[in-house]
């Protein structure tokens, strides 16, 4: 589970947790954050499944940005009993900054979550 989740954080190929899923590993270029190789080129994992793959990354990535929103308030809630602007402000600025990690780490975690299904069903 620990390799699972260190895998995941750090962006690894699924199967193998040793190659990148992204040809590039800044997460600055906000033109390549989407590019990824077709195969792992460690295992010769597949990354793009099925036309579309990546569309149901969509729903982890606002499952995440709603669970980090929602634990922040509640930081703030136990803190201070109510929730600042500048507080409020603050952690919408933080989730900006980090988009481009949070849409990475919802592609490995849809791909994650497909490879574990491919896994265990099929080998039933
Ligand atoms: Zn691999």
């Amino acid at each position: 589970m620990f390799k699972v989740l260190k895998s995941i954080i750090t962006l690894k190929c699924p199967n193998c947790r040793e190659a990148n899923m992204f040809t590039n590993p800044s997460l600055i270029n906000i033109n390549e954050i989407a590019n990824m190789p077709k195969r792992c080129t460690n295992c010769n994992q597949d990354f793009v499944i099925e036309p579309g793959f990546y569309f149901g990354a969509m729903f982890v990535s606002y499952g995440l940005t709603c669970v980090l929103l929602f634990l922040s308030l509640g930081v703030s809630l136990l803190l201070y009993g109510y929730v600042s602007r500048t507080w409020l402000y603050t952690t919408i600025g933080a989730m900006l900054f980090f988009y481009t990690y949070f849409f990475r780490v919802s592609r490995v975690i849809w791909i994650n979550i497909a490879i574990f299904f491919d896994d265990n069903i099929l080998n039933l």
